[in-house]
């Protein structure tokens, strides 16, 4: 048996005649960037994450970019960011010219641990990012009140987190602004690349729309240097029909990770734990094993494909040896990079398929790890 990390031709393949009508309509209407598609996400989205705007841009790694550039961080700034993440999170921040400044999980999990987030303050923070990894969130609250009190902007990177509820409240709208992506792997993903920027401040919405459109707000009227960063009539119209079944597909996923959790009960992993304030929306189904080598080559000769989230620790990429970032000592962010296991997981993957998966985990020769 053959399992694919995630399978996403069968994802078109269960929604396919309303895919197709959605890209003929676009087709016919002519209008291919700035039209009524995108319009009309980004109210469905904004009202979907209980939140007052949504500005459609290019990519989620843009959205974070343009959050930042409409907070007015820049060169001299710094940006506590979650150190376990994908490298997106940070990029954004040195974008912008300011500083990525990592904070470490908690000991249990894979998010920022807010309790860390304080001692990571200079007079040069201006903003925290919390990233909701893996698609449980974040402990937002107690990091909205440490920011509150050193005038500190909370963003949120959503980027894997779509519907997932921190206390009962979807993410998106629980901070200051919050960063979404659409690449196609993720939880609501286009047939291409796409990003929205979700938030409750009109204010910094405009800013964000007019940044991401050249700087303009009205056509050749251009009063900041902006970019060119929007989501397209194509990929809005898909994301609109995705995001009718975005909370039954999150439910499915949620049932593969109680039937894993059942499964690898007894084998010698660590497996995910989520608060019981939050209601993940498994993005991945992410373990630690001391013997993930082994593990790994031991699933794929079963024909089970594993990822791993992220096999180089931010820090650690060429990207910023040169910088002191690249010194830095972050001894749990690094032994997450040394051990996490990504099991498939999706909204298409059969009963037969997990069974398959658990069976095979749990016959690994024992090497006493
Ligand atoms: C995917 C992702 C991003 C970047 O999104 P893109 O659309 O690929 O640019 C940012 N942060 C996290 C945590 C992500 O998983």
């Amino acid at each position: 048996m053959r399992v694919a990390f995630l399978d996403l031709g069968a994802a078109y393949a269960e929604l396919r005649p309303e895919v197709d009508a959605a890209v003929a309509r676009v087709l016919a209407g002519g209008r291919y960037v700035l039209g009524p598609e995108v319009e009309s996400f980004e109210a469905e989205f904004a009202a979907y994450c209980g939140a007052r705007h949504c500005v459609g841009v290019g990519n989620g790694l843009d959205a974070l970019y343009l959050i930042l550039r409409a907070l007015d961080i820049g060169p001299g700034d710094e940006v506590i960011v979650s150190a376990h993440t994908f490298i997106a999170t940070w990029l954004a921040v040195s974008a912008t010219g300011a500083t990525p400044v990592p904070v470490e999980p908690d000991a249990h999990g894979y998010n920022i641990d807010a309790g860390h987030v304080t001692a990571a303050i200079t007079p040069r923070t201006r903003a925290v990012i919390a990233v909701h990894l893996y698609g449980e969130p974040a402990d937002i609250d107690p990091i909205k009140d440490v920011a509150a009190q050193h005038r500190l902007a909370v963003i949120e990177d959503a980027a894997q987190a779509h519907g997932a509820r921190y206390r009962g409240r979807r993410t998106g709208g629980r901070a200051d602004a919050a960063a979404f992506s659409f690449y196609p792997a993720k939880n609501l993903g286009a047939l291409g690349d796409g990003g929205a920027v979700v938030t409750n401040d009109a204010s910094l919405a405009a800013r964000v729309r007019a940044a991401a459109n050249y700087g303009s707000r009205s056509k050749y009227v251009h009063e900041t240097l902006g970019v060119n960063s929007r989501l397209d009539e194509l990929q809005a119209a898909v994301l609109r029909v995705k995001l009718t079944r975005l909370d039954e597909w999150n439910a499915r996923r949620t049932r593969v990770a109680a039937v894993y959790r059942r499964g690898l009960e007894g084998a010698s992993l660590v497996l995910p734990e989520a608060p019981d304030w939050a209601e993940p929306v498994w993005h991945l189904f992410v373990v630690c094993s001391a013997a993930r080598t082994v593990l790994q080559r031991h699933l794929a000769e079963a024909g089970i494909e594993t990822l791993i989230h992220y096999p180089t620790a931010c820090h650690r990429q060429q990207a910023y040896a040169a910088t002191p970032l690249g010194g830095a000592d972050l001894p749990r962010t690094e032994r997450l990079s040394e051990t996490v296991l990504s099991l498939p997981i999706g909204p298409h993957i059969t009963p037969e398929q997990i069974a398959h998966i658990c069976a095979t985990v749990a016959g690994l020769p024992d090497r006493g790890s």
